[in-house]
């Protein structure tokens, strides 16, 4: 069986060595405030800094979802308003995660910008033009849930304050852990607001972090298994270049049409198509059957999702699909 589900997604084969390494060698038993652990999260992120070229100022914390970030954000940063414009489900579930935890009073004192870069649910995109645009336009916290991007495409880190992603998507690992980068002016802000009574307050998280501990006991196993396959991956530079290739062929593909009639992309904007999760709208009837037909043939499509979960299929561009899958794929839907 070959996977194209969006998250969670196909992880790195070489995933299965790592955990068992991390079983044999006995560090899923370390304790994490042993020197052992630390200098696992100490190089995790080192790594990170290092492989997604994130600014040597950016602080790098680890916590276990991006759900979770979307709250930290919401008690740690934000002190008026945020402010969500959403183009699709997870924009908008962020919002109403976001307004359980800080009901806007004044839209007008938002001091938060929270933007979704890549929106999984119909594959768009805001590129670092329009990121760009938002940071000129903005002048206070711009927060970015990159979860279906982050380690596919290079991003300019200075457009935003902070930027997290769960590693079930384009990190080729299993679910139960985010990355949260944030920047000197977030902490600063953080620092501000004072905010301290969570097990999650960023402060808090920030504190443990410079020690590199964790507030709570963490996911050890994914923590480890996520530093091996940073040793392993490409500089994002290179991974960039492979994920936009990939896209255009992909989008290449839909637009000629290969796949017949009844199915076309989406997204018709091309400067808000995403590069690492393809749309593919067609009726109930014909989206139904592809699935069932590629589910035949050994490929998992990604189900539609939210407003479009009858209507379109979904396909991962992320990095740790290999391009003899990506060709298997092509060869059934050309067939179909
Ligand atoms: C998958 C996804 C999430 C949710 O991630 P969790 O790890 O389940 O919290 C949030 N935002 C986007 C854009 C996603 O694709």
């Amino acid at each position: 069986m070959i996977t194209f589900y969006p998250g969670p997604s196909k992880v790195y084969p070489q995933v299965a060595d790592y955990a068992a390494d991390a079983i044999r060698q006995g560090i899923v038993s370390l304790n994490h405030r042993s020197a052992g652990f630390m200098d696992i999260v100490q190089e995790t992120i080192r790594l990170l800094h290092e492989k997604l070229d994130i600014p040597a100022d950016y602080h790098i914390a680890l916590v276990s979802s991006a759900t979770e970030c979307w709250e930290i954000v919401a008690q740690s940063l934000t002190a008026e308003a945020s402010l969500h414009p959403y183009s699709g489900a997870f924009g908008k579930k962020w919002a109403e995660y976001a307004y359980r935890i800080k009901p806007p009073t004044s839209l007008s004192e938002a001091d938060v910008l929270c933007i979704v870069q890549n929106e999984t649910s119909n594959g768009t995109q805001v590129n670092m033009e329009t990121l760009s645009q938002f940071r000129r336009d903005f002048s206070s916290l711009i927060a970015v849930d990159a979860v279906s991007s982050m380690a596919g495409i290079a991003f300019d880190w200075t457009l935003a304050d902070v930027w997290f992603a769960s590693v079930q998507k384009c990190f080729g690992l299993p679910a139960g852990l985010a990355v949260l980068v944030y920047s000197p002016a977030a902490l600063k802000r953080a620092e501000e607001i004072g905010e301290n009574n969570h097990y999650n307050s960023l402060l808090f998280i920030h504190e443990n972090f410079s020690k590199f501990q964790t507030p709570y006991t963490p996911n050890g196993l994914s923590i480890y298994m996520l530093m091996r396959v940073l040793q392993q991956v490409s500089a994002i530079a290179v991974v960039n270049t492979m994920t936009k290739k990939r896209a255009a062929d992909w989008y290449a593909f839909f637009e000629k049409p290969e796949l017949g009639p009844d199915f076309r992309l989406l997204i018709e904007d091309r400067v808000t198509r995403s590069d690492t999760v393809i749309a593919i709208e067609g009726s109930e009837a014909a989206i139904k059957s592809i699935k069932a037909a590629a589910q035949q043939a050994g490929i998992t499509l990604g189900n539609g999702y939210g407003d479009w979960k009858n209507t379109t299929f979904r396909i991962a561009n992320f990095p740790a699909i290999s391009d003899e899958e990506i060709g298997t794929l092509m060869e059934f839907l050309r067939s179909y």
